[in-house]
C-alpha cells in the first residue's frame, strides 16, 4: 500500500503531520498531487473546536482539512476520460453523491449525502500530499492561470455565488460586509458584474487597503467611520440596492437590511455560530427585503476560471504569507497571531 504524509487534526489544537495510505483510486477517481493549499478561516474555527460543526457532530476527528487547491494529475482511474497525468487541475468544494433527486436535477451543492472536502463530513482535503476527487468533480485549470490563482478558485466561487444570489446586475450600488478574502472577491466580483459603485466595510486597514488595490471604489473602517453615512456620502442615497453580509456578524446583519432599498437584496454568505434573538422580522417584510442564503459554489467555478484565465480577475495580491506544505500548525499561529494583516495563507507544494 502507498502512503503519503497529510496534516490532520486529531481534535482541538491537535494537528499533526502523519503517514496515511493514499486513498484506493476507483475507475473514475483522479489521484492529485497538491501543489497549493490555501488556509481557510474555516480551518481555523475546526482547528480551534469553535466550529459549530465541531460542536454538533458534523465534523468528527481525525479529519484532514484544505477545501482550497490546486495540483497536478499523478494517476488516473480506468474510466477516467477528461484528464491525464500531468494535467493542472482545481477540486470542487464538496463530493456529492451523483444519483439522489438533487443531484440529478443538477443542484448537488445540497446533496443530503454530500462530503465537504476538509470540512463538514469531511471528504480528505489538502492538506496533504495528495487529494484523490471523482472526475466529475475536477475543473481543468487554464494554462494561463497559476497555481496560486487556482488554489483561490474556491473561495472566489464561494463569492461569486453571493454576488450571483444577491441579483448585483448593471448600475446597482453594492455594499459588501466584511473585508476577508470572501468578502474582498465578492466586492471584486460585483464591480466585475457591473455594479456601479462597491463599498466594503471592515475594522484593519490593511485588508480594506487590498480590496481598494482591486479596484472596489470605497472603504469602510468600522472602528472610525458609521457605515450609514458612508454609504450616504459615497452612494447620494441611504440605502444600496445589493447587499453582501460575508463578516458573520450579527450587528452587521441587521444593519445590512436597514441598508438595503425597499426591493433589494441581502446575501449572506457567513457563518454565525449561534441562534439570533431580537431579529427584526418584519423590517424584511415591510421593506420587501430578499434574504438569501449562500452555501457552497454551485456551477461558479466555470466563470471563475474563464475570468482568471482571461486576466480580468487576479486575486494573488491577497496572499499574505507562504508556508510550504504541510506546515498549517504554523499557518495557524500566524492567523492567531498576525490578524490585523493577515488575508490569505498559501501553502506550497512542489511545482
Ligand atoms: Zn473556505
Ligand atoms: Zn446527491
Amino acid at each position: 500500500m502507498k502512503t503519503m504524509q497529510a496534516e490532520r487534526i486529531f481534535g482541538p489544537m491537535d494537528m499533526r503531520v502523519v503517514e496515511v495510505p493514499i486513498p484506493e483510486l476507483g475507475d473514475h477517481d483522479v489521484l492529485c498531487r497538491v501543489v497549493r493549499s490555501g488556509v481557510c478561516g474555516t480551518d481555523y474555527a475546526i482547528y480551534t473546536g469553535e466550529f459549530r460543526f465541531v460542536k454538533n457532530g458534523g465534523i468528527t476527528f481525525p479529519m484532514t482539512p484544505g477545501h482550497e487547491w490546486s495540483g497536478v494529475v499523478a494517476d488516473v482511474g480506468s474510466a477516467v476520460e477528461r484528464f491525464a497525468p500531468g494535467d493542472r487541475v482545481v477540486g470542487d468544494t464538496g463530493v456529492a453523491c451523483g444519483h439522489c433527486n438533487e443531484c440529478l436535477v443538477g443542484n448537488y451543492g445540497v446533496c443530503a449525502k454530500a462530503r465537504a472536502v476538509g470540512t463538514i463530513n469531511a471528504w480528505p482535503g489538502a492538506y496533504a500530499e495528495y487529494v484523490v476527487m471523482p472526475e466529475r468533480h475536477v475543473f481543468p485549470l487554464p494554462d494561463s492561470v497559476s497555481f496560486d490563482n487556482g488554489a483561490m478558485v474556491e473561495p472566489a466561487a464561494t463569492a461569486l455565488f453571493s454576488v450571483v444570489k444577491a441579483g448585483v446586475s448593471i448600475g446597482d450600488t453594492v455594499l459588501v460586509q466584511g473585508s476577508g478574502p470572501i468578502g474582498i472577491a465578492a466586492a471584486k466580483l460585483a464591480k466585475l458584474s457591473g455594479a456601479s459603485k462597491v463599498l466594503i466595510t471592515g475594522r484593519k486597514d490593511f485588508k480594506l487597503q487590498k480590496a481598494l488595490e482591486l479596484g472596489v471604489d470605497a472603504a469602510v473602517n468600522t472602528q472610525k467611520e458609521s457605515i450609514a453615512e458612508a454609504v450616504l456620502r459615497h452612494t447620494k442615497e441611504k440605502q444600496v440596492d445589493r447587499v453582501i453580509e460575508a463578516a458573520g456578524s450579527v450587528e452587521l446583519l441587521k444593519e445590512s437590511i436597514a441598508l438595503c432599498r425597499p426591493g433589494g437584496t441581502v446575501s449572506v454568505v457567513a457563518f454565525y455560530e449561534r441562534i439570533v434573538e431580537q431579529f427584526d422580522i418584519d423590517g424584511l417584510v415591510f421593506g420587501d427585503v430578499t434574504l438569501r442564503a449562500v452555501a457552497g459554489s454551485l456551477g461558479m467555478y466555470k466563470p471563475i476560471l474563464r475570468l482568471m484565465a482571461c486576466g480580468m480577475l487576479d486575486l494573488t495580491p491577497l496572499i499574505t504569507g507562504r508556508y510550504p506544505l504541510l506546515n498549517a500548525h504554523k499557518a495557524m499561529a500566524d492567523i492567531r497571531d498576525r490578524n490585523d494583516t493577515r488575508v490569505k495563507i498559501m501553502m506550497e507544494g512542489e511545482g
